[in-house]
C-alpha cells in the first residue's frame, strides 16, 4: 500500500530535503531539519502523490488515509504530551500548503486548527492567559471561514472594528479577553447566517476541512496563473503540512521572525530579516504592525529605535544564530527562514534557498568558495546567467514610484527615461543639444539608424523580437520596448496615444526594456555595476567552458564593448548595418536602384573606401581574433528609400530623374521582402556587389597586417544559401577578388569562405554544401522564420497566443525550437562533418545569447555561439553550465 502521510519531529524523520517531489519543498525541509537535531514542531506531511489521487479520484479521500492521519495527529499528540480536541491540554495545528516549488502567498494556509468552544477554555487554562486563547480562537474562526468555508471576509473586519469602535479602541492590542470572547460569538453568527450552518466544533471534521481545502487551492485560479507564469505543471500537486502549533504572541518572551542567512539583495554575509515581539507570523507578513530589525547594527544603520532581537532576547538569538549558521554549512547555500519564539523557546518553522538579486548570487557564490563552502564549479551552476543581464544594463529604481501607460515586448534590456522624438533627426539634434530622449517609432528602419543612437531608448508599436528596431538595440545596447500595440503615433500631429492618455514630442517617458513596460515622466535608474564578484566567476566560467563565445558586432565601438565583456571573435558583422549611416544609405539606394552594372559598380565605388576603413577599425579592434564578415543581405524594404527627401538625395546622388527612380523603386516592390531578392540571392544576380565588399575586405586585412604584424583571419560569410551551386559561384567571386589583392599587395593571408545555414534545403544539403564551405554559421532568426513558416516580423501580434496556449513552450524566436529547428541544425552538424571533418560551426541568430539555446549548441557540438555584445558574459556562463552539465 503506498504511504502517503511521513512524519516528522521528536526524533523521527521519514523524509530528507531530497524528498522535494514527493513531500513538497516546505515538507521537505522540515523532514531534514527534523533529521539533523533542529527544534521543529513536530507534525507530518501529507505527499504529493495524495494530492494528485485526490483529483483523479474526484476530490475524495482513500480510507487508507483517513488511517494515516490519525497514526499522524497521534505522533503529535505523543511527542507534545497534548489531545488533539481535549478540553484539558488541547492540541492545536497549522495546516499549510507546500509544492515542490515555492508559489509564495499562491495558496492556503489555516492556524491555530483544533479550537472549538470546549478547546478554548484549555488553553485559556493551560496558558494561563485567556485573553491569548479567545484571540487565537477568533483567528481561527476567521481564517478557516475565509480559506476553508469560503465566506466573506469582509463582514469578519467589520466586526473586529465595530468592537473596536464601540469601545474606543485603535488598536488590537487594546482589546481583552471578554471583547475577544464576544467576537468569536458574532463571527459564529456571521458564518452560520453566510454558510447556512453552524461553525464546526469537531475538531477532526476542521481538520479533513483544511486538508482538502489546501488541496483545493492547487486548481485556484491563482495559482493556475502563477504556475504559467512560472512554468510549473499542473500536475505536480501540493503536499500538505500538519504541524503543531508554537505561539509567537504568548507574551514578551514570545516572537516569531523571518530572516535571510545572508543579504538577499547585496549578498553581504550577514543576517538579514525582521521580527515581532508577541505575534503570530502572518502579523509579519500582512504589514499590520511594522517589524524590528533582527541584528544591531542592522537597527543602528537605519536609526530605527525598537529593540532589535540581538539586543531583546540576546539568548535566544545567539541560539537562533547558530541555528543559521548550521543550516548554512548543512545546505550549502543561503537560506531563507521563518522561526517562532515561544516562551523563551526557538522553533523553526520553515528553511529554503532564498531568492536574491543578481549581485548578490555573485557575491554568495564567489563568497562561498572562500569560505570553503562549495567548489567554483558549484559556485557556476549557481548564478542564473540571464539574472546577469540586471547587471549590464541600467535598471529602474525598484522603490520609485511608475506610472505605468502600456507593455510591449522586452526587445532590448535596460531602462531609459527621456522626452519623446517622433523621428530620428529630432533624436540626433535632442542628443546633441545635451537631451535624453526616447524615440518612439511605428516601428523603425535603416535610416533611424543614427537616431536609435542618439536616443536613450526606443519605444515601436510594431515588430516582433527580432524585429528591426530590437535586433539594433539589442545590439547597441540600447533599451527597446517593441511591438506595445496600443500605441497610435499620429506624426502629423505629434502625439502619442496610449489608451486616453495623449503625450506630444517633449513628454517625459520611461521605458523598461527588460520587462517592456512603458511609463509616464522619469523613473529613475541605478548604473550597472561590474563588480569584482562578477569577473571572478567570469574567470572560473571561462576555466570550464568547451564553446568559444563571439559577439555580433559592426562598429568598433560595438566591437570594443563585446570584447571589454570577454568576446573572443567576431561571429557575424552585418555588413548591411555598416550602411546605415546617413552618408552611405544614399550610396546604397543607389547601387540598389541602379538599372546597370556600370549604375551599380559608380555607386559601389563610393562605398568601397569606406567599407575598407571600417573594416580595417574592426580588425584593429578585434587585434587577431577571427572576424566572420558577412557579405551584403538587405531584405530590400528596409532600404528602398520612401519620403520625397530620401529618394530626392540618391536622385542628386546619382544624376537621375526621381521619376525614374521611384518607377524603378516600385518595379523592386515585393510582396514577401523576407523570402525575396536578399542574401546570395543578390550576389548571384549582381556579383560585382559581392566582388567590391570582398575587396574592400581584403585590402583592409593587408594594411593591417601591415601595420601590425598582427594578420587577421577574415572568415567571409555567403549568407541565405539553399543550393550547392549559390556558393561556388560566390565562393569564385571571393577566391578571385582574394588572389588579386594579394597579388597587389605582395602578401597571402589566411581566410576562409562559408556559408549561413538559415534554409532548411540548407540544413538538408549540408554534406553537399560543405565540399565549398569551410564553416557553417547557424542563423536562426531565418532558420527558425523559415522551419515554422512564420514571418520574424510580424510574429509578434500571434506568437504570444501560441506560447499562452502551449503550443510552443517558449517564443521560438527567442529560444530555439530544439524538437524541429534543433533538428535541423544536427542534421547539418552531422552532414556537414561527413564531407568536412574539421568544418567550423557556430551559430549567430539571437539565440546565440539563450542559454537553453546554448546548452543545445554544446550538445550539438558546435564549436561557437555569437551574441549581441551586451550577452556575451551571459553566454560565457551558459556555455560553462552547459559544459558543467553534459
Ligand atoms: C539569422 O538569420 O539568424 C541571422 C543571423 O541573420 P539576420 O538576422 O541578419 O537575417
Ligand atoms: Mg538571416
Amino acid at each position: 500500500m503506498t504511504q502517503y502521510v511521513y512524519r516528522f519531529g521528536g526524533g523521527v524523520a521519514e523524509g530528507s530535503a531530497e524528498d522535494k517531489n514527493l513531500l513538497g519543498g516546505k515538507g521537505a525541509n522540515l523532514a531534514e531539519m527534523a533529521a539533523i537535531g533542529l527544534p521543529v514542531p513536530p507534525g507530518f506531511t501529507i505527499s504529493t502523490e495524495m494530492c494528485t489521487r485526490y483529483y483523479d479520484e474526484g476530490e475524495r479521500f482513500p480510507e487508507s488515509l483517513i488511517e494515516e492521519v490519525k497514526a499522524g495527529v497521534a505522533h503529535i499528540e505523543t511527542v507534545t504530551g497534548k489531545q488533539f480536541g481535549s478540553a484539558a491540554d488541547p492540541l492545536l495545528v497549522s495546516v499549510r500548503s507546500g509544492a515542490r516549488v515555492s508559489m509564495p502567498g499562491m495558496m492556503d494556509t489555516v492556524l491555530n486548527l483544533g479550537l472549538n468552544d470546549e478547546t478554548v477554555r484549555g488553553l485559556a487554562e493551560i496558558s494561563g492567559d485567556e485573553r491569548f486563547a479567545w484571540d487565537s480562537y477568533r483567528r481561527f474562526v476567521q481564517m478557516y471561514s475565509d480559506v476553508v468555508l469560503g465566506l466573506d471576509h469582509d463582514a469578519f473586519e467589520d466586526a473586529l472594528e465595530i468592537m473596536k469602535e464601540d469601545n474606543g479602541f485603535f488598536l488590537d492590542t487594546d482589546m481583552e479577553a471578554s471583547h475577544w470572547q464576544a467576537l468569536v460569538a458574532e463571527y459564529k453568527t456571521i458564518v452560520e447566517a453566510q454558510w447556512g450552518k453552524p461553525f464546526p466544533q469537531d475538531v477532526n471534521d476542521q481538520l479533513w476541512g483544511a486538508v482538502s481545502a489546501v488541496f483545493g487551492s492547487w486548481q485556484a485560479d491563482r495559482a493556475k496563473v502563477y504556475r504559467k507564469l512560472n512554468d510549473i505543471p499542473g500536475n505536480w500537486g501540493t503536499a500538505v503540512n500538519v504541524q503543531a502549533m508554537v505561539f509567537g504572541n504568548m507574551g514578551d518572551t514570545s516572537a516569531t521572525g523571518v530572516a535571510f542567512t545572508r543579504n538577499p539583495s547585496t549578498g553581504e554575509h550577514a543576517y538579514y530579516g525582521e521580527w515581532l515581539i508577541n505575534a503570530q507570523g502572518e502579523d509579519v507578513v500582512a504589514g499590520i504592525r511594522t517589524p524590528q530589525y533582527l541584528t544591531k547594527s542592522a537597527r543602528e544603520q537605519a536609526g530605527a529605535k525598537p529593540l532589535s532581537m540581538e539586543e531583546a532576547m540576546p539568548e535566544t538569538f545567539a541560539e537562533l544564530a547558530r541555528v543559521f549558521d548550521l543550516l548554512e554549512a548543512h545546505y550549502r547555500d543561503m537560506q531563507d527562514i521563518e522561526f517562532t519564539v515561544e516562551r523563551g523557546q526557538l522553533w523553526m518553522l520553515q528553511t529554503r534557498s532564498g531568492k536574491r538579486t543578481a549581485k548578490a548570487a555573485l557575491k554568495i557564490a564567489v563568497d562561498m568558495v572562500a569560505e570553503k563552502l562549495i567548489s567554483e564549479q558549484e559556485a557556476i551552476l549557481r548564478v542564473d546567467p540571464m539574472a546577469l543581464d540586471q547587471l549590464l544594463h541600467p535598471t529602474l529604481d525598484p522603490d520609485a514610484k511608475r506610472d505605468v501607460l502600456t507593455t510591449g515586448l522586452p526587445a532590448s534590456p535596460g531602462a531609459a527615461s527621456g522626452k519623446i522624438v517622433f523621428d530620428a533627426d529630432s533624436a540626433e539634434r535632442h542628443n546633441e543639444m545635451g537631451e535624453d530622449v526616447i524615440l518612439v517609432r511605428v516601428e523603425t528602419s535603416p535610416e533611424d539608424i543614427h537616431g536609435m543612437h542618439a536616443a536613450r531608448g526606443i519605444l515601436t508599436a510594431r515588430g516582433g523580437m527580432t524585429s528591426h528596431a530590437a535586433v539594433v538595440a539589442r545590439g547597441m545596447g540600447r533599451p527597446c520596448v517593441s511591438g506595445a500595440g496600443s500605441l497610435s503615433i499620429d506624426n502629423n500631429a505629434g502625439t502619442l496615444t496610449i489608451g486616453s492618455r495623449v503625450m506630444k514630442a517633449g513628454d517625459v517617458l520611461t521605458i523598461d526594456g527588460s520587462t517592456g513596460e512603458v511609463m509616464l515622466g522619469e523613473v529613475p535608474t541605478l548604473q550597472p555595476e561590474l563588480v569584482g564578484d562578477f569577473g571572478t566567476l567570469m574567470v572560473w566560467a571561462d576555466g570550464v567552458r568547451r564553446l568559444r563565445v563571439r559577439t555580433n558586432a559592426e562598429t568598433p565601438n560595438d566591437c570594443a564593448v563585446a570584447r571589454e565583456f570577454g568576446a573572443e571573435g567576431i561571429g557575424l558583422c552585418r555588413t548591411e548595418h555598416m550602411f546605415f549611416d546617413a552618408s552611405r544609405i544614399t550610396a546604397v539606394r543607389q547601387m540598389i536602384l541602379a538599372e546597370s552594372e556600370e549604375g551599380r559598380r559608380e555607386a559601389l565605388a563610393k562605398l568601397l573606401p569606406e567599407q575598407r576603413s571600417d573594416f580595417a577599425e574592426i580588425f584593429r579592434v578585434m587585434a587577431g581574433l577571427p572576424v566572420t564578415i558577412r557579405l551584403l543581405d538587405p531584405p530590400l524594404h528596409e532600404f528602398l528609400p520612401h519620403s520625397e527627401s530620401e529618394f530626392a538625395d540618391v536622385a542628386e546622388a546619382a544624376g537621375i530623374g526621381i521619376e525614374v527612380l521611384k518607377r524603378r523603386s516600385a518595379e523592386l516592390h515585393e510582396f514577401n521582402p523576407m523570402l525575396g531578392h536578399r542574401g546570395c540571392r543578390l550576389g548571384v544576380t549582381y556579383p560585382e556587389i559581392y566582388e567590391v565588399q570582398a575587396r574592400a575586405i581584403f585590402e583592409a586585412a593587408c594594411d593591417v597586417a601591415e601595420e601590425s604584424g598582427a594578420a587577421p583571419i577574415p572568415e567571409v560569410m555567403i549568407p541565405l544559401v539553399a543550393t550547392r551551386k549559390e556558393l561556388t559561384l560566390m565562393k569564385a567571386v571571393v577566391d578571385d577578388v582574394a588572389a588579386q589583392v594579394f597579388a597587389e599587395k605582395g602578401r597571402v593571408l589566411e581566410y576562409l569562405v562559408g556559408t549561413m545555414i538559415e534554409l532548411p534545403r540548407a540544413a538538408l544539403m549540408a554534406d553537399n554544401i560543405a565540399h565549398d564551405a569551410e564553416f557553417f554559421s547557424f542563423g536562426t532568426n531565418d532558420l527558425t522564420q523559415t522551419t515554422l513558416g512564420v514571418s520574424r516580423d510580424d510574429a509578434a501580434r500571434f506568437l504570444g497566443q501560441y506560447v499562452d496556449k502551449g503550443i510552443y513552450p517558449r517564443d521560438p524566436f527567442v529560444s530555439l525550437d530544439i524538437e524541429g529547428v534543433g533538428q535541423l541544425i544536427e542534421i547539418a552538424v552531422e552532414k556537414g562533418r561527413k564531407t568536412r571533418s574539421d568544418i567550423k560551426l557556430g551559430i549567430c541568430g539571437e539565440h546565440g545569447g539563450d542559454p537553453a539555446s546554448i546548452a543545445f549548441c554544446e550538445a550539438a557540438g558546435l564549436d561557437y555561439v555569437s551574441a549581441s555584445p551586451y550577452r556575451v558574459p551571459i553566454a560565457r556562463l551558459a556555455a560553462a553550465q552547459a559544459a558543467l552539465k553534459s
